[in-house]
């Protein structure tokens, strides 16, 4: 079982050398989704401290084990959620990606002041509009973010899956204008096929599966 860090992290450099960016201001979150228990032994091995994850059961069965063995580990929810799952969420994941409508910030909110436990909030949007994909709706961002922040959720950035059937560098650029526009620090672009975009478009976390680990069994 292999693990393609030092490769990867070697042509992250490169990318940010050529576009002109800090390497330590491109984080690599590794997405353990689909890998079996080796992978995952290896890529710790390897040095990998951010993980995402886009099931709540499978993070737990993947991570609340090894948290204990890896304290400095950070856990990123990048999958939809559901409100009944808001309690697990937030017990187990550093930065929750994927906050898309107001009932869910509702939920989270109280899973938050319940457990006393803050995890770092982004909002993902449905950036090329497709019906099948979760995320907020372009022209719903600016209340969603309003709605947050009345209810004293920190937004500290944005998220999104490109269209699969497309080039990404449109979206990843109308990603980075709506941040700058509600003055959000981070992006979290790119997966295999379009890190370089994302990095060259100022990606903060790039989520990259395959490209560590190579294909999954299943999606
Ligand atoms: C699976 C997944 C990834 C990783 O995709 P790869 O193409 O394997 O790099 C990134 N982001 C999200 C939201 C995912 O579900």
């Amino acid at each position: 079982m292999t693990c393609a860090f030092a490769p990867l992290r070697l042509q992250i450099k490169e990318i940010c050398r050529r576009e002109g960016r800090d390497p330590f201001s491109v984080r690599l979150t590794a997405v353990s989704k689909n890998q079996p228990d080796e992978a995952i032994e290896t890529a710790l091995e390897s040095g990998l401290k951010v993980f995402g994850e886009n099931r709540v059961q499978e993070a737990e069965s993947h991570w609340i084990a090894r948290r204990a063995a890896f304290p400095d580990l950070e856990l990123h929810l990048i999958g939809g959620l559901q409100t009944n799952k808001a309690k697990q969420a937030v017990a187990l994941f550093d930065v929750i990606e994927t906050v898309d409508r107001p009932e869910l910030v509702d939920a989270l909110v109280k899973e938050c002041q319940k457990q006393a436990k803050f995890p770092r909030f982004f909002v993902q949007v449905n950036i090329g509009e497709e019906p099948q994909k979760s995320g907020v709706a372009i022209d719903d961002l600016s209340a969603l973010l309003a709605y947050a922040l009345e209810r004293g959720m920190t937004i500290e950035g944005l998220m999104c899956i490109p269209p699969e059937d497309e080039p990404s560098g449109l979206y990843f650029a109308l990603l980075r204008k709506l941040a700058l526009r509600h003055h959000l620090r981070h992006l979290s672009m790119g997966m295999s096929r379009d890190f370089r975009q994302a990095i060259a478009l100022d990606a903060t976390y790039i989520r990259i599966g395959t490209a560590l680990f190579g294909a999954r069994d299943f999606l």
